[in-house]
C-alpha cells in the first residue's frame, strides 16, 4: 500500500500536489494547519476540496500556538498585507511554519504508515521564504529520518517548477479549471482569481497568462522535467 501524506492548504501549489498525489499513490491523506489564518474562508476551502479529490483522510491540526509566537500580516489584521513583492523576507513570512508543519506532517506519517510527505514548496519563484528552500528540506527530511528511524520521505513536486509549469502540472491531470476556480491563495481571502492586487494573485495571474499564452511548450517543459509520461 503506497501512502502519502499531502500538506494541503486549499491553495493552488497544495492542490496541484494534491492531484498528482492522488493520480501516483494508493490512499491520499490531507493535513490542513490551523494557525489562526485571518481567514477561515481557507481552511473551509481545503475541507471541500480534500473531500472533493478523493482524499482517504483530511486531518486538521490545531498550531494556533504559532501565531503566539510568530507575528506577520497573515496572522494579524493590524498589520497590512504588502502589495509590492518587497526586497528581503516579507511581513507575511512566518518564522518557523515549516519547520512546525513538515515535522507535525512527518509524526502524522509515522503514525499511519505513510510513506511520503508531499509538500508543495517551491524554490524557484523563492519570495525570501528561507523555509521554502532545497536545502532545508532536505536537511529536515535528514532529521525527521533520524528522530523516528523511520525512512520518511519528504517530497516536493514543485520545488523547481515556476508558477506557469506549475498551472502546466494541474493542466497535465486535466485539472486546470478546477485549480483556477476552486482554490484560495490570496493574502485578502478571496477564491479563484482571488484580489487580483496582492503579490500570491499576481504571482498567480501572471504564471498562468504565461502558461496560457505558450501552452504546449510549457506542458512539454514540465513533462521532461518530472518525467511525465
Ligand atoms: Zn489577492
Amino acid at each position: 500500500m503506497k501512502r502519502a501524506i499531502v500538506v494541503f492548504s486549499g491553495g493552488q501549489d497544495s492542490t496541484t500536489c494534491l492531484i498528482q498525489a492522488m493520480a501516483n499513490f494508493d490512499e491520499v491523506h490531507c493535513v490542513t494547519f490551523d494557525y489562526g489564518q485571518r481567514h477561515q474562508a481557507e481552511i473551509d476551502c481545503a475541507k471541500i476540496l480534500a473531500k472533493r479529490l478523493g482524499a482517504a483522510a483530511h486531518k486538521v491540526m490545531d498550531v494556533t500556538l504559532l501565531n503566539e509566537l510568530a507575528i506577520s500580516s497573515l496572522t494579524r489584521d493590524n498589520i497590512p498585507v504588502p502589495t509590492q513583492v518587497e526586497n528581503g523576507i516579507p511581513n507575511t513570512f512566518v518564522p518557523g511554519r515549516n519547520i512546525l508543519f513538515l515535522t507535525l506532517a512527518g509524526i502524522y506519517a509515522y503514525q499511519v504508515k505513510a510513506q511520503a510527505v508531499i509538500t508543495g514548496v517551491c524554490e524557484t519563484d523563492f519570495s525570501g521564504y528561507p523555509d521554502c528552500r532545497d536545502e532545508f528540506v532536505k536537511a529536515l527530511n535528514h532529521a525527521l529520518r533520524l528522530g523516528m528511524d523511520y525512512s520518511l520521505e519528504l517530497v516536493t513536486p514543485l520545488m523547481w517548477l515556476n508558477k506557469a509549469e506549475t498551472w502546466a502540472l494541474a493542466d497535465y491531470y486535466d485539472s486546470l479549471e478546477l485549480v483556477r476556480q476552486h482554490t484560495l491563495t490570496c493574502y485578502n481571502g478571496i477564491q479563484g482569481d482571488g484580489c487580483g492586487e496582492c503579490p500570491a494573485c499576481r504571482l498567480r495571474a501572471n504564471g498562468l497568462n504565461q502558461y496560457l499564452e505558450n501552452r504546449p511548450q510549457i506542458l512539454k517543459d514540465v513533462k521532461r522535467k518530472l518525467a511525465l509520461a
